[in-house]
């Protein structure tokens, strides 16, 4: 690693790994008053805020339809089973995801069939897709993971020559682009979470689907709603999963301010990587067909933990995204993986640390990240040199 170039910081003020409370406080008006209007109508359940939000998140993802769920994980649930995939069937997605994107599989029913990651975007390794496919696989299931899109267009093509389904796990990545288009518009179908610290979130629980598909609507909204299709009357075994009118009113507030958020972490994140540039880390790399909202800003390096410890040590909070790949497991022991299945999700997971990211961060503290990241390569680096010259 190389020797730190940049001054030891000065800044001693906590930095926390997101900052919810400031999001609030910037928008605190329209969030209120929003929040009153629900209780004021109690129109709690399917009102017409999630109708409105529905119609705009759409318009936003330039898709023509959207249906909102209860979350990310009922989002990816339901668009499985609308376009058919259950009992018997096996859904194509990547090892290094939160543990949410093959639940969904699992409980459709389906079995996930994991494949490794690429090792330069995190997304899934198009080129293992093909080896993978059998006579039961139905669905592929990609993530546009911490923000980045997956390489959509030669999975595409994969899944048009097998007549697969494509939906894309797209809860990290609202407002990210492929070639330019919104991602959600590219495969069949997109689920998107509004879990709270998503770069869209609620104040609890949300998610919603896209899609292109106008015969997925109509199964959608029932699965979310009993399999009602008119009141009282049930055509399928459908579930409670409907997005609180509550939520939808908040969301339809921050939506109107995602794309100036979006550009504020994407300017975080070239600072960051302007700064760190000398330090010798592994940096997140933008492929030149995506246009990323940087949900999270990891970064690699074989000291992963020590570097963690010492960061927590400045009073700098970081996350790791994910521990543990979903091979590993214990809920999935039954996929019969093992240490070396998935070696580059493997390598993550013991190498990645996320850096704070969130719109409301200050420049300062994004220096102040970057001075004691370069303090620790020097600090670790001079003992090693020591070593080396021993021995
Ligand atoms: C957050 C997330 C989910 C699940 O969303 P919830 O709203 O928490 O259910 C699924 N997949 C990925 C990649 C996520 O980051």
């Amino acid at each position: 690693m190389a020797t730190a170039t940049t001054p030891l910081s000065v800044g001693t003020e906590r930095v926390p790994f997101v900052d919810l409370v400031a999001q609030y406080e910037s928008i605190a008006a329209d969030l209120d008053q929003a929040a009153l209007g629900v209780l004021r109508r109690a129109d709690a359940i399917l009102g017409k805020e999630v109708e409105l939000f529905e119609g705009e998140f759409a318009d936003y993802c330039d898709a023509p339809h959207a249906v909102a769920v209860d979350s990310g994980t009922s989002a990816l649930e339901l668009a499985l089973r609308a376009f058919g995939v259950g009992p018997g069937d096996e859904v194509i997605t990547v090892a290094n995801s939160f543990i949410a994107t093959a639940l969904a599989v699992s409980y459709t029913g389906a079995r996930p069939v994991l494949v490794d990651a690429d090792p330069s975007t995190s997304t899934i390794d198009v080129s293992q897709v093909e080896r993978a496919i059998t006579d039961r696989t139905r669905a592929i299931m990609p993530v546009h993971l911490y923000g980045h899109p997956a390489d959509m267009d030669p999975l595409l093509e994969i899944a048009r020559r097998h007549s697969l389904v494509v939906i894309e796990d797209a809860c990290q990545a609202h407002g990210a682009r492929y070639k330019g288009r919104r991602v959600g518009t590219l495969g069949d179908a997109a689920a998107f979470s509004f879990y709270p610290a998503k770069n869209l979130g609620a104040c609890g629980d949300g998610g919603i689907v896209v899609t292109t598909h106008k015969r997925a609507v109509q199964m959608l909204r029932m699965l979310r709603n009993y399999g009602q299709a008119a009141k009282y009357h049930h055509l399928l075994k459908g579930f409670n999963r409907r997005l609180d009118t509550m939520q939808a009113a908040i969301l339809r507030v921050k939506l109107r301010h995602l794309d100036r958020w979006n550009q504020a972490r994407r300017e975080h994140a070239a600072l960051y990587s302007r700064l760190l540039q000398t330090t010798g880390l592994a940096l997140p790399v933008e492929a030149r067909y995506a246009e990323s909202v940087y949900h999270l800003y990891p970064v690699r390096t074989k000291d992963r933990d020590r570097l963690r410890a010492w960061l927590g040590d400045q009073g700098i909070d970081t996350g790791i995204h994910y521990p543990v790949p979903i091979h590993l497991q214990l809920a999935y022991r039954d996929l019969g993986h093992g240490p070396g299945s998935f070696p580059v999700a493997e390598a993550q997971a013991l190498e990645t640390v996320s850096l704070p990211m969130y719109p409301e961060l200050v420049e300062m503290s994004i220096r102040q990240v970057a001075d004691a990241v370069a303090t620790f390569v020097g600090v670790q680096s001079a003992p090693a040199q020591l070593a080396q010259r021993a021995a």
